[in-house]
């Protein structure tokens, strides 16, 4: 993982140099920060002539030079010429005050300005300079730009001056000195004005005491001269010191220590005393050993420090991440990882009575995402998230499963979870006012799952989300609890589920026919094409059992393509034999309302087959309407194509009047459960019956009863005026083959139940004035 590549978060990328960032140095005004860099820089070059003793040994490092890098890092390039400025007036008037050459004061002037700014320019195009040396990678381009390449042209135009000064040094014996003397001042001051700000490594009081105290005391121990061998090894002792401060205290330790290092070995090596001076007393390059020693220190100071830094911002980087990786943005609640993590947890808990797991679903939570737009919609679910955690205790787990749903983990006995969910139902249910005025009261419904042994939290986020799905099925706003029964169901639905595309591609499934036969002539009013499963080893699986499964996984278009093309090819061949082409009847399933492509299919199967839109029905239950916002666009291009459409299981689900007037009908289809119920106590079923009846001819639409199976209940329909009749009476679903055995050339059943409408037709004494419909297109 590259830290620097996630934006925000690299505190040090993030510092650096971002032009919108108002720095307090760029709120002072010019000629005041003129004057104080003039002040800091004199003061700094004081503090070089006092420390060391110029007239024996020369400064072996440039303090002045690292102020002025630092200064143009900090502030905004248009603020450059100020700065500049200060470091000129205070070179320039110093040197004369000092009683230097003009000429010599000229060139190190120059040598002074043009340095730090050769490396800040560097910086801000390598690097995007702005405060931090934190990462490893932008130490690497400080060094390049600031340590070596700025110093280089430094040198080159200042030891020029020097060389103009009485006494007259050659160029290739003051270069180098003058070279590592200003290297070394930008490495040891820079950083401590760049990396004051880091401060992100955790240490100890009492720790960073005594490494102090130690890292003053270790360099005056270290650069005194003791005499012997003792002389060339203590300076060493440095090293461990400004590794351990570097490692625990990051880049501001690690100028800290370089910065009195280098002071106290200057101090000492000035004074005569020491490794350097002695050495180097007797070889005449005092001050090139001293640098050379210090520049490596230095910078394996702050390579540590760097590397220290930056594993540090990568625990931090990681740590954020992980964060937002297990936490829900909108709601601050864990999130579905988080979760699984949480039910482990509790479910491996020695001490736990159990596990208790609610899956809670916000009710008509699109209606108010779609009504009243998604920024109402996440108010609320705050606000629901808020509810629910209210409900628990502390030490229990509420997490965003994703969308509207949420998961309370919790200990306890099943009781126990068992009367949380009302608690919760309850205080979710209470009226709440969105921020634009809207009042809604929101409603959750709850899947509960228990578990005492061990089961783990996929099995038990699953069996709470099928006693969701049950509660659902019950109405929602309550609770339901995972039980045998509904495991019985999850087992049946995994079953299913997993042997439904072998029975699609092996041809398992297959279509029987059943007739409807209109009452009043004994004609036959259409064939409706019902699936069966023939499973290899279960035998017939019913469509009870395996059409919400194949809704549910989104298999119900295979199916009807399947049934579609398998009927059609039935008409036709029976049409051969006919002479006409019977009407057939399909079953279509709620999710295929919104199937756009629907009626194209359906268009392009009628004319592989050759068969009329005319004589094709289309069969949709009263609860797949019911559950539609809207009337159906799908089944208005149906009607368009000439296909007939039915509304099935009438008198089950919610219809309004309005739906049932504003759409194109061609049949009613009148519930079995009310045919069974026909002549039953209170005449309940046959007022049902009738009044539908009624109210289907009044539209200027027939109607089939389902399920007749005796001659009492068709005599009943007939009664009440039924068009046409379905049942086991006339004939049970059979294959294509079977159902048109009692069919004659001109429509008409002779097979079981004919006598009883031979029957009836004599018993009445009118014509019908109802609607009628025969069977051919
Ligand atoms: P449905 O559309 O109401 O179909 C009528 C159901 O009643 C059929 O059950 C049929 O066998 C049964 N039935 C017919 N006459 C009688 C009778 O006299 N007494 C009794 N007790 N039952 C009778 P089946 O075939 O088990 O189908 C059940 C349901 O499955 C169907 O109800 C339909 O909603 C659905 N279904 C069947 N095939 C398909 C299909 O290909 N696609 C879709 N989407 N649904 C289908
Ligand atoms: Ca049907
Ligand atoms: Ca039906």
């Amino acid at each position: 993982m590259r830290v620097t590549s996630i934006n925000g978060f690299d505190a040090c990328e993030a510092s650096f140099g971002v032009p919108s960032q108002t720095r307090r140095s760029d709120q002072v005004s010019g000629p005041v920060l003129l004057l104080g860099v003039a002040a800091g820089y004199l003061a700094l070059a004081q503090f070089v002539v006092w420390l060391n003793d110029p007239v024996s040994v020369g400064a072996s490092f440039w303090p002045a030079a690292g102020l002025s890098l630092a200064l143009l890092v900090l502030v905004h390039p248009s603020r450059w010429g100020w700065v500049l400025a200060g470091v000129a007036l205070a070179e320039f008037g110093g040197d004369l005050a000092h009683g230097y050459p003009l000429d010599a004061t000229l060139w190190w002037t120059a040598s002074n300005c043009i340095e730090p700014l050769v490396g800040a320019a560097l910086l801000r195009v390598w690097a995007n300079p702005g405060g931090s040396l934190v990462p490893v990678r932008q130490f690497r381009r400080f060094f390049g730009a600031a340590v070596v390449a700025g110093p280089l042209v430094g040198a080159s135009i200042g030891s020029i001056g020097t060389t103009l000064m009485p006494g007259n040094a050659g160029i290739w014996e003051v270069w180098p000195k003058y070279f590592v003397g200003d290297a070394l001042g930008v490495l040891v001051v820079a950083p401590l004005l760049l990396c004051w700000k880091e401060q992100r490594i955790e240490r100890h009081l009492a720790e960073t005491v005594a490494l102090g105290v130690a890292l003053l005391a270790m360099p005056v121990v270290a650069f005194h001269t003791w005499g012997d061998v003792w002389d060339s090894a203590l300076p060493y002792l440095i090293l461990p010191l400004l590794m351990w401060t570097a490692l625990r205290h990051g880049c501001r330790g690690a100028a800290l220590g370089v910065f009195a290092t280098t002071q106290i070995a200057n101090w000492f090596t000035s004074a005569g005393d020491g490794l350097f001076a002695s050495t180097g007393a007797a070889n005449g390059h005092t001050i090139i050993l001293l640098q050379i020693f210090l520049v490596i220190t230095a910078v394996s100071t702050f390579v540590l420090a760097a590397l220290v830094e930056d594993l540090v911002d990568r625990t931090e980087v990681e740590t954020r991440l992980q964060q937002l990786a297990s936490t829900d943005d909108l709601t601050g609640l864990p999130n579905r990882t988080s979760l699984a993590v949480g039910i482990s947890e509790r479910i491996a808990s020695p001490s736990s009575q159990g596990v208790g797991l609610c899956v809670c679903d916000l009710d008509y939570f699109k209606v108010i995402n779609d009504g009243l737009g998604h920024p109402a919609g996440d108010e609320v679910l705050v606000e629901v998230a808020r509810r629910i955690r209210s409900c628990v205790l502390a030490r229990d787990l509420v997490a965003r499963l994703g969308g509207d749903e949420f998961v309370i983990v919790t200990d306890g006995s099943s009781a126990s979870v068992e009367a949380l969910a009302p608690r919760v139902i309850a205080a979710v249910a209470v009226p709440m006012t969105l921020s634009d005025g809207t009042k809604l009261t929101p409603s959750i419904t709850i899947g509960i799952a228990h578990s005492n042994h061990g089961k783990d939290p996929s099995t038990l986020l699953r069996d709470a989300d099928a006693a969701l799905f049950r509660a659902k099925e019950l109405g929602r706003g309550r609770f339901h609890r995972f039980d045998d029964q509904l495991r019985l169901q999850v087992v049946d639905r995994l079953f299913i589920q997993t042997e439904l595309r072998d029975a699609l591609a092996n041809d398992d499934l297959y279509c029987v026919y059943q007739p409807e036969i209109i009452i009043a002539t004994g004609e036959l009013f259409s064939f409706e094409a019902l699936s069966r499963w023939a499973h290899p080893t279960q035998g017939q699986i019913s469509p009870d059992r395996f059409i919400p499964v194949m809704e549910d996984i989104g298999a119900a278009g295979e199916l009807f393509t399947h049934v579609l093309t398998e009927t059609l090819t039935a008409q036709a061949q029976w049409a051969k034999l006919l002479g006409f082409h019977p009407a057939v009847a399909v079953n279509l399933s709620a999710r295929q309302l919104a199937d756009d492509d629907l009626p194209g299919a359906v268009a392009i199967a009628l004319t592989r087959a050759g068969c009329p839109a005319q004589s094709l029905w289309i069969e949709v239950t009263e609860s797949a309407l019911a559950a539609k916002a809207t009337t159906s666009n799908v089944l208005l291009a149906l009607h368009d194509l000439g296909v007939r459409l039915a509304i099935d299981d009438f008198g089950t689900g919610w219809s309004s009047m309005a739906r049932l007037a504003g759409f194109p009908w061609d049949l009613l289809k009148i519930d079995q459960s009310f045919v069974q119920a026909l002549g039953g106590p209170n005449q309940y079923a046959d007022h049902v019956v009738s009044s539908t009846i009624a109210l289907a001819h009044a539209l200027g639409i027939p109607t089939t009863a389902e399920g007749v199976e005796t001659t009492g209940q068709l005599d009943r329909l007939a009664q009440l005026g039924c068009d046409n009749a379905q049942g086991y009476l006339f004939a049970r679903p059979s294959t294509a083959r079977e159902a048109i055995t009692h069919i004659t050339a001109d429509a008409q059943w002779t097979g079981p139940g004919t006598p009883t409408l031979a029957t009836w037709r004599r018993m009445q004494t009118s014509a019908s004035k109802r609607p009628r419909l025969t069977a051919r297109p």
